[in-house]
């Protein structure tokens, strides 16, 4: 991804902005002490503890755990890719983006045209609805399905007329097959996509309109028709009223994924304005890990019928690889002969969410649909279940989750597995590796750990520590690694600040650590940063000797020493009389 932006740029631009400007930009920012603090855009909370520090080029909140650099919050703020938080940094600072491939940006200026013509295309058939005596028929079968007003311009409605040329009349045919309106006829004219439908006009997340969604206002067929995939426009990447959701909540507590515009628009009507569609597709991994970007909690919404209950399967197949620990997919299937906007008519509100609580999770449905003609009582049957099950888990990424659900296959012998199901609260407890529930404390402030924060916060102490002339080769102890990974960059690029360290990380098997102890705050004695920071090598050293030498006793003692190692622990030995 990154790979088309030279790195030096990136570095550059990390040194060239400043992230206190960048975040009261977004964020207003006050002065308190050395660093500058907010109310946190990323969680919820009522007396600040977010905190921006110039110095280190960083911010960190107290509260939720969210930092980084300027790159990081842009990407986290606005919802934007690492190119595109790039982009948007340059433009913040005033620079342009070099290309090492050219392409992308020509692509990128023939796109604005497209977006262009989308957007007058939505406003000609917002238009229409309006004023158009044929879009009385739309208004109509809007208030028939009990839309109000609010919601049409919300979501920016439209009406297309039942004419072959309204829009090839009005505006540049080859923008017009590009954006996929126009149909292109062999005698090189052509002639208006959308006629005598209902449109909803389809934004993405930066609220561009890519595409559109049609619906006929009597029973002919098809009752539905899509946009067909343009250069901006890929059924598989877009969801029908994210742009809508985000607008009301950048961070939502969790999403819904309904059928289809209308529920997406009625659920909106009765208040609950965090639900979106796939378009005519099924959802596939590419939409889930687009939307576990704004939340942590994914609904899957099915009717009951037969049909919904295969599209389950499908969808939960595509999620397991998006389960990372932390994110949570349930599903909800709907009373028979319900879908959202008639059970929300129906029952209201609170209905309706108390059905979204009752939800089942992904894991329970999971195990039960795997288990559902298979007799669980019998080994036969206890193994098809292992088999049929573990390829699915194996897909699911490492971490808890993973560990939880193997758990659950195999834990308590195979024929807990379907008591399991039965009772998910009872086995989840038993089966949370300890590490998960002391997760939520600090991280250990070994005296190695304290060497690499200072390392990654002031990367000049790299020569005093160059001074000491030590041979790291030799030497084995935990954090090791990253200690000689975190020497080797700041000799590599000679980062002028933290960010661009860390910046350095980023992608990387280091980069969680590195992002924790960039944040550790230090109290600095008198006697100075340089003064602390050797004092943690000595510890350090001290720490990989001892740890070398209860080795060596332990081994002495369990399967004899040669005569190298021998040596080595006399020595030790004497050193410390
Ligand atoms: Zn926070």
């Amino acid at each position: 991804m990154s790979g088309r932006i030279p790195r030096e740029f990136i570095d550059d631009l990390l040194v060239r902005v400043d992230i206190v400007d960048l975040i009261d930009s977004h964020v207003p920012l006050k002065k308190a002490g050395s660093s500058y603090v907010a109310r946190c855009p990323f969680h919820s909370e009522k007396s600040p503890s977010f905190s921006v520090n110039r110095k280190k080029q960083f911010y960190h909140c107290f509260g939720c755990g969210a930092g980084g650099n300027a790159i990081s919050f842009l990407m986290a703020f606005n919802h934007l890719d690492f190119v595109e938080a790039i982009e948007d940094l340059a433009g913040f600072v005033g620079i342009e983006v070099p290309r090492e491939a050219v392409e992308y940006r020509q692509q990128k200026q023939d796109y604005s045209a497209l977006y262009s013509i989308l957007e007058q295309a939505a406003v000609f058939y917002v238009e229409q609805l309006r004023n158009n005596p044929e879009g009385v028929a739309a208004v109509e079968y809007l208030k028939r399905r009990g839309l109000s007003g609010d919601i049409a311009r919300e979501f920016s409605l439209g009406y297309a007329p039942n004419e072959w040329d309204s829009l090839a009349s009005r505006f540049e045919h080859k923008l017009l097959v590009d954006a996929g309106l126009l149909i292109s006829k062999d005698d090189g004219g052509g002639y208006d996509r959308f006629r005598g439908r209902l449109m909803f006009p389809i934004r993405d997340k930066r609220k561009r309109i890519i595409g559109f969604g049609a619906r006929v206002l009597d029973d002919s067929l098809p009752k539905y028709l899509n946009s067909p995939e343009t250069s901006v426009f890929s059924k598989g990447r877009e969801l029908y009223g994210l742009s809508e959701l985000l607008e009301k909540d950048s961070k939502p507590k969790r999403i819904l994924i309904v059928e289809g515009y209308m529920d997406v628009l009625a659920l909106a009507q009765f208040g609950i304005f965090y639900s979106v569609a796939a378009l005519g597709t099924a959802t596939s991994k590419i939409h889930l890990d687009l939307l576990f970007r704004f939340t942590s909690e994914i609904i899957f919404c099915f009717d009951g019928d037969a049909a919904g209950k295969k599209a389950a399967w499908k969808a939960v197949q595509e999620a397991f690889p998006s389960l990372k620990d932390g994110r949570q997919v349930r599903i909800i299937f709907l009373p028979e002969g319900y879908d959202p906007d008639s059970l929300i008519r129906e029952q209201g509100i609170a209905g309706f969410e108390e059905q979204i609580e009752g939800a089942e999770a992904l894991s329970d449905y999971f195990f039960g649909y795997l288990s559902r003609d298979i007799n669980l009582d019998t080994v036969e049957g206890q193994s098809a279940l292992m088999s049929n099950a573990r390829p699915y888990i194996e897909k699911i990424p490492a971490g808890f989750f993973r560990e939880m659900m193997f758990g659950r296959l195999s834990g308590e012998g195979v024929g807990g597995a379907l008591d399991i199901s039965k009772k998910p609260a009872m086995l989840n407890e038993s089966l949370i590796p300890r590490q998960m529930i002391s997760k939520g404390k600090k991280s250990k402030a070994s005296p190695v750990r304290i060497v690499v924060a200072h390392l990654l916060q002031s990367p000049q102490l790299i020569d005093v520590f160059e001074q000491r002339e030590l041979d790291l080769s030799t030497m084995s102890f935990p954090g090791l690694d990253v200690l000689k990974d975190v020497l080797l960059a700041i000799e590599e690029i000679k980062p002028s600040s933290s960010a661009v360290l860390m910046e350095y990380f980023r992608g990387t098997a280091n980069e969680k650590v590195v992002n924790t102890l960039i944040n550790w705050d230090f109290f600095i004695l008198s006697k100075g940063v340089e003064a602390e920071f050797l004092g943690a090598v000595d510890l350090m050293l001290l720490q990989a000797e001892e740890s070398q030498l209860n080795e060596l006793l332990t081994r002495e003692r369990e399967s004899g020493l040669d005569q190298e190692e021998r040596k080595l622990l006399g020595k030790m030995l004497v050193k410390r009389i």
